[in-house]
């Protein structure tokens, strides 16, 4: 499946935010988008984005709302509107579904498990076929995990220096309540769908709605 492959940084500038979307740097005064905010005396994060956002048409906040989830989740047009589609065949509240859909991606709970400091990272660890689900290889970003799935990073890799080094970065990330990780042995249980309230992104999903049922 294709995926974005130009500057990451610059996916934060042109939505005027944060989306977390290098792991570790983010949080350190080296992002751009700290500094930018940190340059401009009295400008909180964010506020630019707010101002501008005051100027868009309503179809131009859908818009954004869009482009947004679909860069912190990194996926692009085609796939977004299946996840789509599919939110709105299942019962229940079409944007709710949607952000369950993207956030019970594989790469998605590896990165929640902790065992990828970015979904970026977490994906290139699924790729690498370094990932098992109910003890079968899976390395397919995408694969859509349900309650009870067991993740597990293979056993041969469980020594390698990079968990080491990702589990230094994550361990204090906290797992949100619908997983239950275990970085000792590098495994993990999906112990629930998530509700909406467990999913902490700042996405408004009823203006993706909106935008895709015009
Ligand atoms: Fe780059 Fe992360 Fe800052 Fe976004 S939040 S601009 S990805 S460092």
């Amino acid at each position: 499946m294709a995926r974005y492959t130009g500057p990451v940084c610059r996916l934060c500038r042109r939505e005027g935010e944060k989306l977390f979307l290098k792991g570790e740097k983010c949080n350190k005064g080296v992002c751009p988008i700290t500094i930018r905010n940190m340059k401009k005396k009295g400008l909180q994060p964010g506020q630019h984005a707010d101002a501008r956002r005051r100027q868009m048409s309503e179809y131009g906040l859908q818009l954004r709302e869009k482009q947004k989830a679909k860069r912190i989740y990194g996926v692009l047009e085609t796939q977004f509107r299946n996840y789509y589609d599919e939110a709105v065949r299942i019962k229940g509240i079409t944007g709710e579904n949607l952000l369950r859909l993207l956030e019970l991606r594989l790469d998605n709970v590896v990165y929640r498990m902790g065992y990828g400091r970015s979904r970026t990272e977490a994906r290139q660890v699924v790729r690498h076929n370094l990932i098992r689900v109910n003890g079968k290889k899976v390395n397919i970003p995408s694969y859509q995990m349900k309650k009870g799935d067991v993740v597990e990073v293979k056993e041969s890799a469980t020594d390698y220096q990079r968990f080491k080094d990702i589990l230094d970065v994550t361990s204090g990330r906290g797992v949100p309540a619908w997983l239950d990780a275990n970085p000792d042995r590098l495994t993990g249980v999906v112990t629930a769908l998530p509700s909406r309230d467990q999913i902490d992104i700042q996405i408004h999903e009823t203006l993706i709605v909106e935008l895709y049922s015009k």
